[in-house]
């Protein structure tokens, strides 16, 4: 999600689905985005929270937790007579870890990731259990969809696959609306 309105210059992150997103739309009534993946996986993201943007990844020559050198780190894996490491990334602070001091997973939704991914010890121990409160609801398409619209005032969405189907489905989309 860019804010190209804003001028924040704000890039959200939404990961939520498993194969490539064929079709977006967003529901300007309820604050939600639907999106649609050739898997035929449906996700509705609430939009009416405030996500955090994902941070750069960084760049290091060796591990930012615990300093042992990566693979490419030639000089110091001489000088200190270690084996290099690979690098990783935590998905939380951006450090460039080793996969020892990255062991763990969680979900993030707050920074848009509803699956787990990737953590260092330190962030992984600063995330609560009500920051992995999920902020989208998943569903089922049944179908490899390809494109998908919306009829919101109706409560439909048609969806058309690559198995040559068009799906007329009737949602029930969670509408919360203060007045
Ligand atoms: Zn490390
Ligand atoms: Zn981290």
């Amino acid at each position: 999600m860019w804010d190209i309105g804003g001028r924040k210059g704000r890039t959200l992150l939404l990961q939520g689905h498993h194969d490539r997103v064929q079709s977006l739309c967003y529901l300007q009534l309820t604050r939600q985005l639907v999106s649609c993946s050739s898997d035929g996986g449906i996700a509705v993201w609430n939009m009416d929270v405030s996500r955090e943007e994902a941070p750069q990844w960084l760049e290091s020559d060796s591990c930012q937790k615990c300093e042992q050198p990566f693979f490419w780190n030639i000089k110091q894996m001489w000088d200190t007579k270690t084996l290099g490491l690979r690098q990783h990334h935590c998905r939380k602070c951006g450090q460039a870890v080793c996969g020892k001091c990255s062991s763990k997973r969680s979900s993030y939704p707050v920074m848009g990731f509803e699956f787990q991914v990737r953590m260092c010890d330190s962030c992984y121990d600063s995330i609560k259990d009500e920051d992995r409160t999920s902020l989208a609801t998943f569903h089922e398409g049944k179908h490899n969809i390809s494109h998908m619209s919306m009829d919101v005032a109706r409560g439909l969405m048609v969806t058309c696959g690559t198995d040559r189907v068009v799906k007329v489905t009737c949602i029930i989309v969670p509408i919360s609306i203060s007045v």
